[in-house]
C-alpha cells in the first residue's frame, strides 16, 4: 500500500442517519397507525419518502457511499430479528397473520402478549427491543426488508451500502426465551445463525451490493477468550463464502482492545474503527499490529454521538497517520448519526454565535465530507472551512459562557472534606430518628404524582401566553394542595410536593442553571416512536438563584409532616444531556454538584428535613470496559457526595435509583453516603434488598413494592408480601415503603387505589413486628 493511494481513494461515508425526518414525520405517521388514522400504505409511503429524502441529502452534500437498512420503523434490531426470522414463539400468529401489526405486537406487546423488553444501546440513550433466543431457535433468513431498501437506493443511482447488526453482536444482545434456562447463552446458536447470515448476504449481493457493513459494536466491551474465538470463527466463516459482498466489520463506542487483532486478521475486506477521544487507544492499536494491509479502513474521526464540531485540523493529523496504516482509507462518524440531532442549523433561538459551535448530523455530514476531499485532493481544496472551523474553535474556548471564572475557581478550591458529611452515618442516623419521629417501615413515594393533562395545558397555555406566570403558579399550587391532602389522607409518612412544575427532571434544572442550553428541534430517537430533546452541557455551570425552594416551602407550610426536596443529581444530570468535549467530565460533575449543593443548602434552610437527589442514571454512564470504570465512579460518587454533604446531620438525605439489577455497583451505592436509597424492586421479588445486604449495606432502604411500569393496582396483602421478604434481607428499623419509581406516568385512579393499598400493607407488616 502506499500512502498516496490509499489518499487518492478516499471516501466519505456514514452508517445511520436519523429517522425521523425533519418534522418528526416518522414518529406522526408511525403513531396514526397505530390509532388507526393512518393506512399501512400511508405508513409505508412515508417511511419509502423518508428514506429516500435522507440518502438523496446525504449524496447531495458528498457522501459517496451511502447506507440502507439502518432506517427503521422501530428498531433496527428488532428489524434484525425479523431478518434472522427469530420471532418469539408468542408472536408467531400475530406476524403471520400481519407482518406489519406482528412486528408492532412485538416491539410494543399487545392486550395479551407482552413484547420483547427493551434495554439501552451500549452507553447510548437509545433504546432496542432484546431477541429472545434459545436451545430450540431456528433461524430463517428474510433478508426481503434489506434487500428492498437496496434497491430503492440504486434506483436512485446512488452507490450504497448495507449496514446489518452483526451475527455476534446481535447475540451477545440476546438473552434467554422466557422458558429457557437463565444461564443459556445465546452465543451458542452462532453456527446455526452464520448460514443464515451468508443467505442475506448472498442476496444482497444478488441485488447489487459491492459492501455490506456488519456492525459489532459488542466487540468494544470486555470479552472472554470464547466470545473472541466466536468472533474469530464468525468472520473466518463468512470471510470464506464464495458468493458474498465486500465485508466491512464496524465497531464503535470504544476501543476495539482484545478483538482488533482478531478482526485484522479476519478475511474480510475492510473494518471500520472509532478514533474518536473515547477510543483514541485505536490508533496505537491498529499500529501495533502492523495496520491493516491490503485492507479498507473506516475512520470514524467524527463524533457521532455528541453535538459539536470537529477538529478539522486534528482528524486531518489522525487520517494522516491512518494514511500508513491501510490500503484505503475512508471518513466517516465515529457511529451513526442516529444518536444526534438532525440539524443546528434550525435552532433558532440558540445565539448564531453559539450555533456555529454545534454540528448535528447534517452539519457533521459535511465535515466528513471536506475530511474526505481533503484527503483525496489536498488541504487546499478546504482552505476556506478550515479557517472557518479555527475560527469558530476559538470563539467557544475564549467565551465567557465556556469559562467562567468565579465557577472554575470554585471547582478547584474543592478539598475532599466539602464532599463528606459532618458526622459518620450512624450518629446522624440517630440524630434524624430523634427529628423526624417516623415510625417503623416509613411510607413514603419516589417524587413525581401524575402528570395530568392540565398540567401540561397550564405549560403549554404559559409558553403560548394565553396565562401569565402568577397564573401559572396558582394551578401548581392548586396541584401541590390536592397532591398534599390526598398523601396526608392516605397516611404516608414522608410527603412530596408531586413536582407538577417539572416537563422533565433534567431539562427542568437544565433551563434553570447558567452554562445549559436548549434546543428547540433537537430531537434524538429514545426508542420507538419516543424523542427526547437533551439539553447541552455548553458552559460552565452556575446556578442565578434558586429551582425549586418555593415549591417545596409550600408544600411544607400546607403539612406538619415532612415535606421531602427532589433534586436531580449530577450524574443524571450529564448522562442525559449532551455533554461538554472541552471539559472533563467529571469537572462538568462537579460544576452541577457545587450548583446543585446550594439548592439543597437553600432546602435545608427554608426548613427542608428530607432531601432526595435522584441518580437513576449512576449506572447506565458506566463506561464499557471495567477498565475505565473505577475513574467514572470516583467522580461520580464524589458529585453525588458533593451535593448533599452540606447539611446538618439531622437532615436526611435520600436517593432513588431505577434499575433492578446493581450488583456491579453495590460498593459505589454505598460510597454516595446517602442515609436512604430507594430502588426498583417489585418485578423482581426484593431481590435489590437481598443484593444490599449481601454487601452489607448499612444505611435504610426501600425496595420498591409497587411496579410503576404498569397501570395494575397492587394488592395490600401483595405488598404486604413482598414487605415481609425485603425484612428477610433489610431490619425493620431500616426498612421504607414505597413504589419503584415516580407516579408521572400513571392515572390518579390506579395511583390513588395503590398507595392506599401501600400504606395497608406497611401498617400490616408494622403490626406483625
Ligand atoms: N423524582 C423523580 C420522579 O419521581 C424520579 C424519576 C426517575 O427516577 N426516573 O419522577
Ligand atoms: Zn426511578
Amino acid at each position: 500500500m502506499t500512502t498516496e493511494s490509499a489518499a487518492a481513494a478516499a471516501r466519505a461515508t456514514v452508517y445511520g442517519y436519523p429517522r425521523q425526518g425533519p418534522d418528526r414525520e416518522l414518529k406522526k405517521a408511525v403513531e396514526g397507525y397505530w390509532k388507526g388514522r393512518v393506512t399501512a400504505d400511508a405508513l409505508r409511503q412515508t417511511a419509502a419518502r423518508l428514506r429516500r429524502d435522507n440518502r438523496q441529502q446525504l449524496a447531495d452534500a458528498g457522501i459517496q457511499e451511502v447506507p440502507t437498512g439502518d432506517f427503521s420503523l422501530y428498531d433496527h434490531v428488532l428489524d434484525t430479528t425479523v431478518m434472522v426470522g427469530a420471532i418469539p414463539e408468542r408472536h408467531r400468529e400475530a406476524v403471520a397473520a400481519d407482518a406489519l401489526d406482528g412486528y408492532f405486537a412485538m416491539a410494543r406487546g399487545t392486550q395479551d402478549v407482552a413484547p420483547l423488553e427493551m434495554t439501552k444501546w451500549f452507553d447510548t440513550n437509545y433504546h432496542y427491543l432484546v431477541p429472545e433466543l434459545g436451545p430450540g431457535t431456528v433461524f430463517t433468513a428474510d433478508s426481503s426488508q434489506q434487500v428492498a431498501q437496496l434497491k430503492e437506493a440504486l434506483a436512485q443511482g446512488l452507490t450504497a451500502r448495507p449496514v446489518l447488526v452483526g451475527p455476534v453482536t446481535y447475540l451477545l444482545l440476546a438473552k434467554p426465551a422466557p422458558g429457557v434456562p437463565a444461564d443459556f447463552e445465546p452465543l451458542t446458536l452462532l453456527d446455526r445463525l452464520l448460514p443464515v447470515y451468508a443467505e442475506v448476504l448472498a442476496d444482497l449481493r444478488a441485488a447489487g451490493a459491492e459492501w455490506v457493513q456488519l456492525d459489532e459494536p459488542a466487540l468494544v466491551q470486555d470479552r472472554t477468550p470464547a466470545e473472541l474465538d466466536a468472533a474469530e470463527r464468525a468472520y473466518r466463516d463468512l470471510g470464506a463464502l464464495t458468493d458474498r459482498p465486500k465485508l466491512l466489520v464496524a465497531s464503535y463506542f470504544d476501543r476495539l482492545g482484545e478483538a482488533l487483532p482478531v478482526l485484522a486478521k479476519a478475511p474480510v475486506e475492510g473494518l471500520a474503527l472509532d478514533f474518536t477521544e473515547a477510543a483514541a487507544a485505536n490508533l496505537d492499536a491498529l499500529a501495533a499490529v502492523g495496520g491493516l494491509p491490503g485492507k479498507r479502513l473506516v475512520a470514524g474521526v467524527v463524533n457521532g454521538r455528541n453535538i459539536w464540531i470537529n477538529d478539522l485540523q486534528k482528524s486531518l493529523s489522525t487520517l494522516g497517520t491512518l494514511l500508513g496504516l491501510a490500503d484505503r482509507v475512508d471518513v466517516a462518524a465515529s457511529c451513526s448519526l442516529l444518536h444526534v440531532p438532525l440539524d443546528a442549523a434550525a435552532e433558532k433561538e440558540i445565539d448564531p454565535q453559539i450555533v456555529r459551535w454545534l454540528a448535528f448530523a447534517r452539519q457533521k455530514t459535511a465535515e466528513i465530507v471536506t475530511l474526505a476531499k481533503a484527503l483525496a485532493q489536498g488541504t487546499d481544496l478546504i482552505a476556506a472551512e478550515l479557517s472557518a472551523n479555527k475560527a469558530a474553535l476559538a470563539s467557544r474556548a475564549g467565551s465567557p459562557l465556556t469559562r467562567d471564572p468565579a465557577v472554575r475557581a470554585r471547582a478547584e478550591a474543592v478539598t475532599d472534606a466539602d464532599s463528606r458529611r459532618s458526622q459518620p452515618y450512624a450518629e446522624r442516623s440517630a440524630a434524624q430518628r430523634a427529628q423526624l419521629g417516623l415510625p417503623l417501615l416509613p411510607t413514603t413515594t419516589i417524587g413525581s404524582f401524575p402528570q395530568t393533562g392540565e398540567l401540561r395545558t397550564a405549560r403549554a397555555d404559559l409558553r403560548a401566553g394565553r396565562i401569565d406566570p402568577a397564573g401559572y403558579e396558582e394551578r401548581i399550587r392548586t396541584e401541590i394542595r390536592e397532591v398534599i391532602s390526598f398523601q396526608e389522607k392516605t397516611g404516608i409518612d414522608v410527603l412530596v410536593h408531586g413536582e407538577p412544575e417539572r416537563n422533565d427532571m433534567v431539562q427542568y434544572f437544565a433551563e434553570q442553571l447558567t452554562g445549559y442550553l436548549a434546543t428547540q428541534h433537537g430531537w434524538v430517537q429514545s426508542y420507538g416512536t419516543r424523542y427526547v430533546r437533551p439539553p447541552v452541557l455548553a458552559g460552565d455551570i452556575s446556578r442565578p438563584e434558586p429551582m425549586t425552594v418555593r415549591w417545596t416551602s409550600y408544600a411544607q407550610s400546607l403539612s406538619d409532616r415532612p415535606v421531602k426536596g427532589m433534586l436531580t443529581g449530577p450524574v443524571t444530570m450529564l448522562a442525559w444531556s449532551f455533554v461538554r468535549d472541552d471539559l472533563p467530565l467529571g469537572e462538568t460533575a462537579r460544576q452541577v454538584a457545587l450548583a446543585l449543593r446550594d439548592e439543597v443548602d437553600d432546602l435545608e434552610a427554608s426548613g427542608t428535613s428530607v432531601i432526595q437527589v435522584d441518580e437513576p442514571a449512576l449506572r447506565e454512564t458506566l463506561p464499557l470496559r471495567a477498565a475505565d470504570r473505577a475513574d467514572y465512579l470516583a467522580w461520580a460518587t464524589e458529585a453525588f457526595r458533593l451535593t448533599t454533604s452540606g447539611v446538618r446531620p439531622e437532615t436526611q438525605i435520600h436517593t432513588h435509583m431505577c434499575y433492578a439489577e446493581f450488583g456491579d455497583i453495590v460498593q459505589a451505592i454505598d460510597d454516595l453516603d446517602a442515609d436512604v436509597i430507594s430502588l426498583e424492586a417489585a418485578r423482581s421479588h426484593m431481590q435489590v434488598a437481598r443484593e444490599l445486604a449481601a454487601h452489607g449495606y448499612p444505611r435504610e432502604a426501600g425496595p420498591g413494592v409497587y411496579d410503576i411500569h404498569s397501570p395494575r393496582v397492587p394488592s395490600a396483602e401483595e405488598a404486604a408480601e413482598l414487605l415481609r421478604t425485603g425484612l428477610k434481607a433489610i431490619p425493620a428499623e431500616r426498612l421504607w415503603v414505597n413504589p419503584d419509581c415516580g407516579l408521572k406516568t400513571r392515572g390518579w385512579p390506579e395511583t390513588r387505589a395503590s398507595l392506599e393499598n401501600l400504606v395497608a400493607a406497611a401498617r400490616t407488616v408494622r403490626a406483625e413486628l
